[in-house]
């Protein structure tokens, strides 16, 4: 199974600038969208501008919804979904896009700040699979929001625009390290170490007779107050998350890769939604949605698990006259998804742990996971043979580069998705998305030809009937 290099089909010129253009535009929104809520927000002002109606204004006036329609689902600001509405009956399945839009990071805790030693800190719980020590010494930006006890949201976003200050966190330095250096690599840091500090400055004290307990922490207090008109209580009901800080950058001489936060599972996510808003009245209805909570088990109201998708699904079918429990169950099992999310690049300093026929590598285009899982499979949706090869048909038909792959060597680890939870509606669901080296690690790398190619897929993809 020998496949080329994808960038064979892309000469030097006017194929290739498409494929870097589209890099470009990835690149931007990578550098913009640092967190679940920011890609939500985003996305939905693109989708108005290509003329998506939010589907709660249609539900307030009882509009009808009919073939051509594009609308969408903003829930709660973290998880979204686009349908373009076909000309079949929506009972007879729709083809859905669904990708991720969190990724690995540290949250801020609900009661986090404190001083040590006059140095000012606030205390994280990190969020997903992290390698804890490659967090330290880096520079690093808070995204999030204060919501406030009278309904107010305060954004925050600081540490990425031109003449933000950053914040870190600290690591021992090699001299005083043999004890650490001893540690094995998931005790090296440990979570409880993870404290960025953020300020060292204390409260002026005009009364120059007492001195000023915790006089830095005030001081970050009074700073925070001014410009987010915020209580150190406000910390109690905020979801702030500590990212790295700095843009996605071009990688490499041949500038072939980008280098950024998130890509697991951005790089999947942007495709999805840009092969979404290019469909126009679909035969079977195109559906694009992006989830929350995939990297801590697709839990809570706003991850895979939640039912906010099916209840969309029934609201739709309600506007189009058609709702039934049937119809619903029908419209669901019908359906075939490309869970889209990012596989484990081939990496040549650690060959070791991949096993090379079935392994995914950078240049070769859309991978198709056909199971994931953990010690024999265990936890894999594991996809039906006969759906692989429709899609293979589809692919080879327009010429679009993939690879299939397993997540490493059999018994060497693993990994999941959201695909085994629409599976359990009877849909049809494979793996798919963007081969990433050093996966999760706070910069992630991907390759533009891979990303191209994965538009492409996506958009065949949605074309299938
Ligand atoms: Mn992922
Ligand atoms: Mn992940």
């Amino acid at each position: 199974m020998e496949h080329k290099n994808a960038w064979e089909n892309y000469p030097e010129g006017e194929a290739r600038q498409k494929v870097m253009d589209f890099a470009e535009d990835y690149r931007r929104f990578l550098s913009k969208c640092k967190t679940e809520r920011e890609c939500v927000q985003e996305f939905v002002v693109l989708a108005e501008q290509a003329g998506f109606t939010d589907l709660n204004e249609l539900l307030a006036k009882g509009t009808p919804v009919k073939a051509g329609d594009k609308v969408y689902v903003n829930h709660m600001g973290k998880a979204l979904a686009l349908f373009v509405i076909g000309t079949q009956e929506l009972e007879k399945g729709m083809n859905i896009l669904g990708a991720h839009i969190d990724s690995p990071r540290l949250d801020i805790k609900q009661v986090p700040l404190y001083e040590d030693t006059e140095l000012a800190l606030l205390d994280t719980h990190y969020y997903g699979g992290v390698k804890k020590y490659q967090w330290v010494t880096l520079p690093l930006a808070i995204h999030g929001v204060f919501a406030k006890k009278d309904g107010t949201v305060v954004n925050v976003n600081i540490g990425d625009k031109p003449g933000d200050p950053v914040f870190g966190i600290s690591d021992l330095l090699p001299h005083l390290a043999a004890e650490q250096m001893e540690k094995k690599g998931s005790k090296l840091i440990e979570g409880e170490r993870l404290d960025l500090l953020i300020g060292s400055i204390p409260m002026q004290n005009d009364e120059k007779d007492e001195k000023e307990k915790e006089a830095v922490k005030k001081n970050i207090l009074k700073i925070l107050k001014e410009a987010y008109h915020i209580e150190e209580e406000d910390f109690l009901s905020a979801e702030l998350e500590v990212v790295p800080a700095g843009e996605a950058r071009d990688y490499g001489f041949d500038r072939s890769m980008i280098m950024g936060y998130g890509h697991d599972d951005r790089v999947c996510a942007y495709p999805s939604f840009l092969a979404t808003l290019q469909v126009q009245k679909p035969e079977k209805t195109s559906v694009c949605l992006l989830v929350d909570k995939e990297e801590i088990g697709s839990v809570g109201a706003t991850g895979m698990h939640s039912r906010f998708f099916e209840d969309t699904v029934a609201e739709i079918l309600n506007l189009q006259g058609v709702f039934s429990e049937l119809a619903l169950r029908r419209a669901m099992r019908n359906s075939c998804v490309l869970s889209s999310d990012v596989s484990a690049a081939y990496d040549p300093n650690y060959p070791e742990v991949t096993e090379k026929r079935n392994g995914a590598y950078f240049g070769k285009g859309l991978v198709f996971n056909k199971y994931t899982g953990a010690r024999g499979k265990s936890g894999s949706n594991d996809a039906n043979a006969e759906y692989m090869a429709r899609i293979r048909n589809i692919l080879d038909e327009r010429k679009i580069a993939f690879q299939t792959a397993e997540l490493g060597k059999v018994d060497q680890g693993g990994g999941g998705t959201i695909a085994y939870i629409l599976a359990n509606y009877g849909m049809q669901v494979i793996d798919s998305g963007v081969p990433v080296l050093s996966m999760h690690a706070p910069w992630e790398i991907i390759s533009k030809v891979d990303l191209y190619e994965a538009l492409q897929g996506y958009e065949a993809f949605l074309d299938m009937v």
